[in-house]
């Protein structure tokens, strides 16, 4: 029988990873969603046929596994509020918020002996090509540690990480990442309208070759840096355009911003 999962919180994420696992063949009614109002849960329970409810304690009573999916700031009031319901049925507990150590969700959670797992997800989990970063506390068991592992593998790919300061690592290229993408395709697509494409056909192209490199790096043999060689013929198009990108500080550019992420997400821990 299917793990019973209660999601506290059903925005972006949470509703990346419930759809990516009902696409994926999980039972709709082993999952259940709380949130503030009423409103977005009706339209949840209808769209994707999941049990809701605002107790966040009355959701968490049976649970398997309760995934905390509320933002870093409000995280601290949900635990406590959940505090004595998670002591009955001790469930494994996966907190998707950036930056809340294990430790400190513990403390919140007021019992140092709940497993927990955080993980840091990003939205592509959606279209079942998530990439998470998981990192277990020292109260998760091997069968604990499977499951969260199962339930995330649903949604995309998995990389168990064994220092807690590393999903800080995993925040700043992937959690956050597919932003850095959407930013690229974005630039691209106003970049082919500026040489006299539609904006539709531009963007067309750009999120279709997007995709196409992604699926190649993905699929091929060769390494990333190989397959970029090899779309550039010697003074061909592409060099000159990887020139102009090289002379930019790309690679610099893209190591000041994701350290500024992974920087963030060290304050918020
Ligand atoms: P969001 O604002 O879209 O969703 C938050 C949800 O929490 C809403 O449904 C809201 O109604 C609900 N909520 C607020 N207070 C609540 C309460 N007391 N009880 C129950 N539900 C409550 O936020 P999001 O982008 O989904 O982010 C959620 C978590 O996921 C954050 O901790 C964030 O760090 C993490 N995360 C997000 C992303 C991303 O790409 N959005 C990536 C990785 C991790």
């Amino acid at each position: 029988m299917a793990s019973q999962i209660t999601f506290i919180g059903a925005g972006n994420m949470a509703r990346a990873i419930f759809g990516g696992l009902i696409e994926s063949g999980y039972p709709a009614d082993a999952i259940t969603a709380t949130a503030r109002h009423q409103q977005t849960l009706d339209t949840l329970a209808a769209r994707y046929g999941i049990n809701v409810t605002t107790d966040n304690a009355g959701a968490v009573a049976d649970a398997d596994v309760v995934i905390l999916a509320v933002k870093p700031q409000l995280m601290r009031n949900v635990c406590q509020s959940l505090g004595e319901a998670l002591a009955i049925g001790r469930p494994l507990i996966i907190s998707v918020a950036a930056g809340i150590t294990v430790d400190t969700l513990a403390d919140w959670l007021d019992d140092p002996t709940l497993p927990i797992v955080r993980c840091m997800p990003n939205t592509p989990s959606l279209v079942g090509t998530g990439a998470s970063g998981l990192f277990a506390g020292q109260q998760v068991s091997a069968e604990q540690r499977e499951l969260a592992e199962s339930l995330m593998r649903a949604v995309g790919i998995v990389e168990w990480v064994e220092e807690e300061t590393l999903l800080s690592a995993v925040t700043a290229i992937a959690g956050s990442a597919p932003a850095y993408f959407f930013y690229m395709i974005e630039a691209l697509e106003k970049a082919g309208v500026a040489r006299g494409l539609s904006p539709d056909s531009s963007r067309r192209l750009a999120i279709q070759t997007a995709l196409g490199a992604a699926r190649m790096a993905d699929q091929s043999e060769y390494d990333p840096e190989t397959l970029k060689q090899q779309v550039m013929s010697p003074k061909g198009t592409t060099e000159r355009a990887i020139h102009c990108f090289e002379q930019a500080g790309l690679e610099r550019i893209v190591d000041d911003a994701t350290r500024a992420c992974f920087d963030r997400a060290e304050e918020l821990a």
